[in-house]
């Protein structure tokens, strides 16, 4: 049976799905008044007759009959109709509160976002607060709606429950001092997308389950020997316990992906009746150099370390600075100058600035006079800020068909370029390789942005020849980022390994748009060991001095590139 709430929703979302098609408005506000009067009425739709549907106010003919079509097959043919032409996570926009349908159209048609993620982002990058009639107060509502809207979802970015699963951590700590506790599974792999966070602890379950009890969660259970606390958030932890003798043996176990555990225990004899008093011991056991917990995949680490060959993975404190950032002038939160202050402060040496280029005019991208202007308020602090330096940089669109975005007078006074795809995703596999390949073969293009435009959970990114773009990139001495920002992290490390045996090098960038961007160089950094990036191959290792040396060789190159090509 068709209720009468189903026939409610039906009518709003028909009068929801017309204004956002922008079709006959005065029809679509007579099935949101339709709606609106279905929901006041005392009786079933389903039981009355045709003469008493008659009776209820602003129900004509026309919608008389959709709701008996409703109720005898299910559907409206014409919602059905508005439905097939619009994408899923548009409609589902439209149940986010203080955004209308009409301002939904406009996110929809000219920031060309599709989902409810990737609206959330580009909150976060300032893009809504640009749109005509948004501003900064309806953009501020929205991220919080939409942040409120999305509670309840069960997937999670790491960066997103990293703090609250050290809470825990510290919290079991804290409880059961004499007791083993660690991260397993995934999060210690720090895998960039969870479900769950695994921790492993030699404390008597009961006893945790009492501490847990004190806390509010909205779901506590034990289930076959682990723990399952959901926090009112929505995070999902899985605490499973152990017996203290086989505690490292059981962490290796649980540490790392199916692959990786049965290659090493298959290595060694008697794996099973065996005791280990660390995880080094079961490596060397198996006779391989030891393994850290993120590179634990399957891939190719244990052959690395049969030959004791695993590299020396990049570390935080080896990267020297700060590239691809925004400020004021075009989509950020801060001034350059705020920016680089910060930078210092966090121990960096360099700022390489990076706006967004003219077409972007969606984040305020700068004119050529713009780049002018910039490039004299950079002198000016430099002057100030010595031996901090600034370097000049764009992050200029890469148009429809490869090309940059100004002019060669303009590009030849930045120190680098960086080219991004921010326009236009929708493109076959093979239109979007050759677009970027034709902006890495620009002789100005210094690092390619965000190599596919995913959003980790919310947008897959437009499909690319991973394999292409990386020996395009190395034949052109081109660096490829990977974007820090923890849902992007683009370039993925699957492909780290294969682009720096081509000599690619990586650059872990920020994307900062504000002061606190500039710390995701952390998540960067995590995601590069997982590709056993190195410090060798990390472009930003570089000191200021050696930067400055590569930005001008590599510049004093390009009067011979352009030549060539
Ligand atoms: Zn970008
Ligand atoms: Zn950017």
């Amino acid at each position: 049976m068709v209720t009468n709430s189903e026939i409610e929703s039906a009518f709003e979302l028909l009068g929801k799905l017309m204004e956002l098609h922008g079709e006959n408005s005065f029809k679509a506000k007579s099935y949101l008044s339709a709606s609106y009067n279905i929901s006041k009425l005392n009786g079933e739709l389903s039981e009355m007759t045709s003469e008493e549907m008659d009776t209820i106010p602003s129900i004509g003919v026309a919608i008389k009959q959709k709701i008996q079509s409703l109720l005898s097959t299910g559907h409206i043919k014409l919602l059905d109709e508005l439905l097939e032409k619009t994408p899923s996570g548009v409609v589902e926009m439209m149940s986010i509160k203080g955004i209308g349908p009409k301002k939904v159209s406009t996110i929809w048609k000219e920031l060309e976002i599709e989902t409810i993620d990737e609206l959330k982002y580009a909150c976060l990058e300032n893009r809504l607060s640009l749109l005509k009639g948004f501003g900064e107060k309806t953009q501020k509502t929205v991220l919080e709606n939409i942040q409120f809207y999305q509670k309840h979802k069960n997937k999670f970015r790491y960066a997103e429950v990293e703090q609250e699963s050290l809470l825990m951590f510290q919290l079991l700590k804290k409880y059961f001092t004499d007791e083993e506790i660690s991260f397993t599974g995934e999060f210690r792999r720090y895998y960039e997308v969870l479900d769950k966070i695994d921790l492993l602890t030699s404390a008597p379950l009961e006893e945790v389950m009492e501490m847990l009890n004190e806390s509010q969660f909205d779901q506590l259970q034990e289930i076959e020997n682990t723990i399952h606390a959901k926090t009112t958030e929505g995070t999902l932890f899985q605490i499973s316990f152990s017996e203290k003798n086989n505690f490292y043996k059981n962490l290796f176990i649980t540490t790392g992906n199916e692959v990786h555990v049965e290659d090493v225990k298959k290595r060694i004899s008697d794996f099973d009746s065996k005791h280990f008093s660390s995880e080094e011991e079961i490596y060397q056991s198996a006779g391989l150099s030891f393994i850290l917990p993120e590179l634990r995949e399957g891939i190719n680490e244990i052959e690395l370390a049969t030959e004791n060959k695993l590299p020396q993975l990049i570390e935080m404190k080896e990267i020297k600075g700060v590239v691809h950032a925004h400020s004021k002038w075009s989509d950020g939160n801060n001034t350059i100058e705020e920016m680089a202050r910060y930078s210092m402060k966090l121990g960096y040496e360099y700022l390489c600035i990076s706006d967004h280029s003219k077409s972007a005019t969606y984040a305020s991208g700068l004119s050529a006079e713009q780049v002018l202007q910039q490039h004299s308020e950079i002198n000016k602090l430099n002057q100030r800020l010595s031996p901090f330096k600034i370097f000049k940089g764009i992050e200029s669109d890469i148009l429809g068909d490869g090309s940059l975005d100004y002019n060669e007078d303009i590009l030849s006074r930045f120190d680098f370029v960086i080219a991004s795809i921010h326009q236009n995703f929708k493109m076959s596999e093979e239109k979007a390789t050759e677009r970027l390949i034709r902006a890495i073969e620009n002789p100005y293009t210094t690092i390619l942005g965000h190599p596919t435009g995913r959003l980790l959970l919310s947008r897959i990114g437009y499909p690319i020849n991973h394999k292409a773009v990386i020996e395009v990139a190395a034949k052109n001495n081109v660096v490829i980022e990977i974007n820090a920002h923890p849902w992007r992290l683009d370039l993925d490390w699957r492909w780290i390994q294969f682009a720096i045996s081509l000599g690619v090098e990586i650059s872990i960038n920020p994307d900062a748009h504000n002061l606190s961007g500039i710390h995701d160089i952390y998540y960067g950094t995590l995601a590069a060991r997982k590709g056993m990036l190195t410090q060798k191959m990390t472009f930003n290792s570089r000191n200021v001095n050696e930067l400055e040396e590569y930005f001008t060789i590599r510049k004093s190159k390009i009067g011979s590139m352009a030549a060539k090509q």
